[in-house]
């Protein structure tokens, strides 16, 4: 059985999660988040109510889902045991700091990554086959500078837009197990314009993280 590794039970990790569990494919699904429900996540993250507020999301979410809970924070300490036996890393994380550190970890180790992200009106996605597609870090290069960008916290985020994008990102996951991944092409939405703009992204030769890794 594949194992997919969901990193943030949040915005994009519940529908994600929730979606995969309904995909009708025998998969096993490791949560990991190191947060509480709070009263102020109910409205965008669908798989928790009153009754869970101040309990683990990721205890939560696992009992629903007939998943594995893992009740910490992806940091460089825990990466080596949580992507032990990972077959594709979905982040949905929201801060910048572990989203980059996901994409380091994960093309290193040569796991495909799935990552998506949700701010305001905007969402993105980004399937890396690490050694054969462009990376997290050929196009960022790195996270802002502290403040330089909003928080989710700070700037809200839409959740019918969470919605679409954590079912993107499942599906997403389901692409690279079957073999049908469209890699290095970066989704984005507008949820004000109602549009997707895809933009394909090159390989950066010189990227700090997968220029030296072969597929
Ligand atoms: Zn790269």
């Amino acid at each position: 059985m594949k194992t997919i590794l969901i990193l943030g039970v949040g915005g994009l990790g519940c529908p994600a999660a929730l979606a995969l569990k309904e995909a009708g494919v025998p998969l096993r699904l490791v949560l990991v988040d190191p947060d509480r429900v709070e009263r102020s996540n109910l409205a965008r993250q669908i798989l928790f109510s009153e009754a869970d507020v101040g309990q683990p999301k990721a205890e939560v979410a696992a009992r629903k889902l007939g998943a594995e809970a893992r009740v910490l924070r992806f940091e460089p300490s825990t990466a080596a045991d949580l992507l032990r036996g990972c077959d594709v890393l979905l982040d949905g994380t929201d801060d910048f700091a572990t989203r980059f550190l996901a994409n380091d970890e994960a093309v290193r180790r040569r796991i495909p990554l799935v990552h998506g992200a949700a701010l305001g009106w905007t969402g993105q996605l980004l399937t890396v086959l690490p050694g054969r597609s462009a990376c997290l870090r050929c196009f960022f290069e790195g996270p802002p500078a502290p403040g330089a960008l909003p928080t989710c916290a700070e700037a809200g985020v839409l959740a019918p837009l969470c919605g679409a994008v954590g079912a993107a990102m499942a599906e997403a996951a389901l692409a690279v197990l079957s073999g049908k991944a469209k890699a290095g092409v970066l989704r984005r939405w507008d949820a004000r314009r109602g549009a997707e703009r895809p933009l394909a992204l090159r390989r950066d030769p010189l990227c700090a993280v997968c220029a030296g890794v072969a597929s």
